[in-house]
């Protein structure tokens, strides 16, 4: 098999003839030898018996329905796993990542990139408000973790047999996938495109949803939240250190006059937040060591077609 393409749906019956119509000829053109592995993320419209159809008529369109909604990255995993060719590129149901792209992905594939990735060059499609935070999270997990993910890059790409297998030897539960594929390396490449709006259907993310996958990302990828606290304690106690000596030096020179209630109140409360800060980092790395002991499967099949 020369090349396999991913992708997960979640109630996208709406948009998927579009897709296949735009699709088939970009992969007819590039190999004849390819297939294309729909994912069924739990889907409760006609998804399903959509591609049903489909998997009758034409044996390269394959199916793996999971046992109920797990999720994008879960979704995109299975299909790692199940997708036999050379290269296989995952792409999003809803042609926000434009089919036509697959050639320019072929074409760098031939000449020897592992990971040939598409930058949104234009994200006027998007909101302002997710823009921005968008902007904001690439900034900061970049400055943060030790590989870094390039701007504006998407799940959207075509990675060679050797980078999914690299990936899918990555046995994290919680997979952030973007993460997840600059960590394991290789000769990768850039390939600009504008995005869409999406064709039909509407999108499964809420703010809170990516607020959540922002942060589950980020804490997945570097553990510097959590040392920080070290060299802050250190400061503030060093500072703290200087104002009791100030403080008994007072008492011994001028006696003790009562006073003081705001600075102990300053205090109290300065530090209460800081602590519970902290703490709730603590916890989300806890969260994640709790999810990664429980060695869960990160997903489950419920049938195969033509597989
Ligand atoms: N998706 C999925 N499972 C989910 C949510 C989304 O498989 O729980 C799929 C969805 O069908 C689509 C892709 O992931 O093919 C991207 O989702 P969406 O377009 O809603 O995300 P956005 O583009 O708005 O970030
Ligand atoms: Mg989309």
């Amino acid at each position: 098999m020369d090349l396999s393409v991913i992708v997960p749906v979640f109630n996208e019956s709406e948009v998927l003839p579009q897709l296949r119509a735009r699709l088939e000829p970009v992969l007819s053109s590039c190999t004849p030898d390819y297939e294309i592995l729909f994912i069924n993320d739990g889907s409760t419209d006609g998804t399903l018996p959509l591609l049903k159809t489909w998997a009758h008529q034409d044996k390269r369109i394959k199916i793996i329905s999971l046992s109920r909604n797990f999720g994008k990255e879960a979704a995109v995993t299975a299909g790692l796993a199940a997708g036999s060719g050379r290269a296989v590129i995952i792409l999003d149901a809803d042609l926000q990542d434009p089919p036509e792209l697959i050639h320019e992905f072929w074409k760098k594939f031939q000449e020897g990139y592992d990971n040939v990735y598409g930058v949104r060059e234009n994200r006027s499609a998007d909101s302002f408000l997710k823009r921005t935070s968008a902007q904001a999270f690439y900034k900061f997990y970049n400055r943060l973790s030790n590989s870094s993910i390039p701007y504006n890059a998407g799940d959207y790409r075509l990675l060679s047999r050797r980078a999914v297998n690299a990936v899918l030897a990555l046995p994290e539960r919680e997979r952030f996938m973007k993460g997840l594929f600059s960590w394991v390396g290789y000769k990768s490449v850039a390939v600009p495109f504008t995005r869409e709006k999406r064709a039909a259907g509407k999108t499964k993310w809420s703010y809170w949803k990516l607020w959540n996958f922002a942060l589950n990302g980020l804490t997945a990828s570097t553990t510097l939240p959590l040392k920080l606290w070290t060299y802050f304690g250190l400061v503030i106690s060093a500072a703290s250190f200087l104002f009791a000596a100030w403080t008994a030096y007072k008492k011994i020179v001028f006696g003790n006059p009562v006073s003081g209630y705001t600075s102990i109140m300053v205090a109290i409360l300065f530090f209460s937040g800081v602590q519970l800060i902290s703490l709730g980092v603590i916890g989300e790395y806890l969260s994640h060591i709790f999810h990664e002991v429980k060695q869960r499967p990160a997903y489950f099949i419920d049938e195969k077609i033509n597989l």
